[in-house]
């Protein structure tokens, strides 16, 4: 029986990869990655077989079954099973029903941690999610609900944390931000959208809850993660004083035209 490995491949860019999770991927003889995993995050597995179980089509349940499955499978004919994830494995990745498949076949299996989203956001931006006086606490959740669930149940926290970064949210933020605001969040509060973190194709778009709740919502092609709290304000007003420098800047333009 050989071993399954829940490896966290980190937010994109492939130098945000644990040693031990490189290391692994060097021993690897087969990988079961997620759709966005950087080629060269996979180059590392030299000698391994790669096998890309994304989500897709939105056939989520009877996928995960089958990876859970493919898991349990190789591990009878491989030596050293990598399922390589997204940001880290146990945060809205899935984690739980693959590591009870894998306990239930009496296979052993171990977890590496890897660089979440929201974490690389908030190195990106620069800004702490805990900054000293703004904010004490930090809520990961998604508005993306399964099928037992209640859409608002993710609300509670979302509206009582000081900054929320907020996984699978991008479709639906309009309606995220009018429930945010109707909680009791100030319509003022910073929003800001992250996509393609670490990336060189990284995009921001910077935001509140009011200019979200009020439409359009922004579109992305990449995965992208909205975070929302009083820490993003010095990037909110760091965008309108560039607004302003640059209306001033048309202002003049149009004034040395008329004269
Ligand atoms: N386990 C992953 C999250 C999986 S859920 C992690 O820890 O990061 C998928 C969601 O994660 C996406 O919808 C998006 O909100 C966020 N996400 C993942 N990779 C991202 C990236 N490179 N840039 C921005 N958001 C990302």
């Amino acid at each position: 029986m050989g071993k399954v490995y829940l490896v966290g491949a980190g937010p994109g860019a492939p130098d945000l990869l644990t040693l031990r999770a490189a290391r692994l991927l060097e021993r690897a003889d087969i990988v079961f990655h997620d759709a966005l995993v950087h080629a060269d995050t996979l180059k590392l597995a030299t000698q391994a077989r790669l096998v890309d179980v994304g989500k897709r089509n939105g056939k989520v349940s009877t996928e995960q079954r089958f990876t859970n499955r493919a898991l349990v499978e190789a591990a009878k004919t491989h030596a050293v099973v990598v399922r390589l994830k997204g940001g880290d494995p146990m945060l809205f990745g899935r984690a739980h029903e693959e590591l009870e498949a894998l306990r239930e076949a009496g296979i052993e299996a171990e977890v590496v941690p890897g660089i979440t989203a929201a974490l690389a956001a908030s190195a990106s931006l620069g800004l702490s999610l805990t900054r000293r006086g703004l904010s004490r606490h930090v809520a990961f959740v998604t508005p993306r609900t399964g099928a037992d669930q209640s859409p608002t149940e993710w609300l509670g926290a979302a509206s009582s944390a000081d900054t929320v970064a907020l996984y699978m949210a991008a479709t639906q933020s309009q309606a995220v931000a009018a429930d945010l605001i109707a909680a009791g969040r100030p319509a003022t509060t910073p929003a800001i959208f992250v996509e393609n973190v670490s990336l060189p194709n990284e995009r921001r778009v910077v935001t509140t809850l009011q200019a979200l709740r009020n439409g359009p919502t922004p579109s992305f092609e990449g995965p992208a993660i909205l975070l929302v709290g009083e820490v993003f304000r010095e990037l909110s007003l760091s965008v309108m004083e560039h607004e302003a420098e640059i209306r001033l800047a048309v202002t003049e333009r149009c004034q040395a035209k008329s004269a």
